[in-house]
């Protein structure tokens, strides 16, 4: 394994001693190597300012991305559970290892402030290996047995080849662990593919991955979706695509999955409704909403910022609601201080404002906070909240991606069940009662991959992640994706019925 391609790069902001280092090099059978394509700009997106630039893989680097995790298939599909649950231990403690580094690089690439990143990414990027380390070694299955007189069946859960999995800038390091962990686990070899925003962290773990796992079975490249992702995605020899992001872009994923009918792991977008009931916890649901509907200034696919509140409640809650996320904190000079950072891109944040200016431009829409590009540096936008939306508005139909949320009135239950499944979306959605009885009714009706229940947005590895409608069908942690990246197949024996 070579290292010399690692650029070790230092900002001209980052002279202190504690500066991370930036890895530029891709992970390609074993080797760490400079990417030969296209330069893209990495940007500090809390700043504005230019990190470095990566070279993404060229087309004929992405062949032998695919060539070596092919050849190294045959191998890594034969070892047994524990030999990989091994390695995804000692990949978990890699991160651990390095999380002050992993956690200053995520809040570099994505503005993110540091002590998120190093108290909620990094260890939740850990446990998801760790979880799979387990849950691949205690699989369960049908029965083997007789099903035909003379005839042993038994059901085998086998892996499916090279698997190209693809993921976006909200949660680098984290959306790797989602998509790597269970997709070796389960026996297959991967090509990855980082978002050409945020591909620091994941390549600052590239050296370790390469010293702990077989050359081959984790390739990783860089580079943009047209340039690279559609290639990889549309290659004869990939048998399994999976993607988180856009909507739009699971559609294309689809389309060139077609082609040769690869099998698709989709985890696409969300806008997720809250129902809060008259008779909810008023003061459970303003810290819920300013932590849930904010965090990572609302760039998550499950953030809590659809809000239906029954009449009762409604005035009460927009009031108080407006005064908490008025206090959010944000853009500050010490990394402590701030509860969320920028969007993403100059571009995020206009689309952001963009959004919602055109719903301020209804009439019956009202500005209860925010609402305004941040002046200074950074592609801050202030957090907000508007009230007085109405079902068919846009800004209450299409997933803005940003620290926005909006408020519906609603009269009857019947009525927010109706208007929450009236969406596009189906990954998350949250019931805020204290009446148990009218919670589990209203969980039962909703329909999405998740309902919380007096709380919103946590996730645990053990449970599955994922959505239904237009938010797409795979499932991420949890044993239902080592099922997601395996296939059943059937062995059947005839050996007759009686003993000679
Ligand atoms: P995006 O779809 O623009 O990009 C996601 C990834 O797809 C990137 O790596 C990108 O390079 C790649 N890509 C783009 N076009 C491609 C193509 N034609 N072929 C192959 N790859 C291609 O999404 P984004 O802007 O990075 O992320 C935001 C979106 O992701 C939001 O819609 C959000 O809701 C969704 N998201 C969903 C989940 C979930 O768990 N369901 C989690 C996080 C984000």
């Amino acid at each position: 394994m070579s290292q010399d391609t690692n650029v070790n790069k230092r900002t001209k902001k980052m002279t202190n001693a504690t500066a991370p280092m930036l890895h530029s090099a891709l992970l390609i059978d074993g080797q760490l190597v400079a990417g030969q394509g296209a330069r893209e700009t990495i940007l500090n997106p809390a700043t504005g300012e230019t990190l470095c630039e990566i070279a993404e893989a060229s087309l004929e680097q992405l062949e032998q991305a695919i060539a070596a995790a092919r050849s190294a298939f045959a191998g890594w599909s034969r070892t047994t559970p524990a030999q990989r649950s091994l390695i995804l231990l000692q990949i978990a403690d890699a991160i651990e290892q390095r999380s002050a580094e992993l956690a200053m690089l995520e809040a570099l690439n994505c503005g993110k402030p540091q002590h998120l990143a190093r108290n909620d990414d990094i260890p939740a990027a850990v446990d998801v290996f760790r979880f799979f380390a387990g849950a691949v070694r205690c699989q369960q299955g049908q029965l083997s047995g007789e099903y035909l007189p003379g005839h042993t069946s038994l059901v085998r859960r086998d892996p499916l080849g090279v698997v190209a999995s693809i993921a976006p800038w909200n949660y680098p390091l984290m959306m790797a662990a989602w998509k790597i962990a269970p997709a070796i686990a389960a026996g297959n070899t991967l090509v990855f593919k980082p978002s050409e925003h945020t591909p620091l962290s994941i390549l600052a773990l590239a050296p370790a991955l390469a010293e702990l796992l077989p050359r081959g079975v984790l390739n990783i490249i860089c580079g943009a979706g047209e340039t690279v992702g559609s290639p990889l995605v549309s290659h004869p020899q990939v048998r399994m695509v999976s993607l988180t992001g856009d909507i739009v872009t699971g559609q294309k994923i689809l389309q060139a999955a077609a082609r040769t009918l690869k099998r698709t792991h989709l985890e696409l977008g969300g806008k997720a409704p809250l129902i809060v009931c008259n008779d909810a916890d008023l003061a459970a649901v303003i810290q819920g909403v300013r932590s849930y509907g904010y965090y990572n200034a609302g760039q998550d696919c499950t953030a809590a910022c659809r809000i239906y509140a029954q009449a009762g409640i409604h005035d009460r809650l927009v009031a108080e609601l407006g005064d908490a996320v008025a206090s959010l904190r944000f853009a500050r000079k010490k990394d402590s201080d701030n509860e969320i950072g920028p969007l993403i891109s100059a571009r995020q944040r206009d689309r952001v404002a963009s959004f919602v200016e055109r719903a301020l431009g209804q009439p019956h829409i009202e500005r209860v906070t925010g609402a305004a590009v941040h002046s200074g540096p950074g592609f801050y936008y202030q957090p907000t909240l508007l009230a007085g939306c109405r079902q068919n508005d846009e800004i209450v139909q299409r997933e803005v991606f940003g620290p926005v949320v909006s408020v519906t009135r609603f009269d009857d239950l019947s009525q927010a069940v109706d208007w929450a499944n009236d969406s596009e979306y189906g990954l998350a959605s949250s019931v805020w009662t204290q009446n148990l009885d009218k919670a589990m009714q209203i969980a039962n009706r909703l329909q999405y991959g998740c309902t919380w229940i007096n709380t919103h947005f946590t996730l645990v590895s053990e449970m599955p992640h994922g959505g239904l409608k237009r938010s797409g069908y795979g499932k991420d942690l949890s044993s239902d994706s080592l099922q997601d990246y395996s296939v059943v197949r059937h062995i059947m024996a005839r050996h007759g019925t009686e003993l000679s």
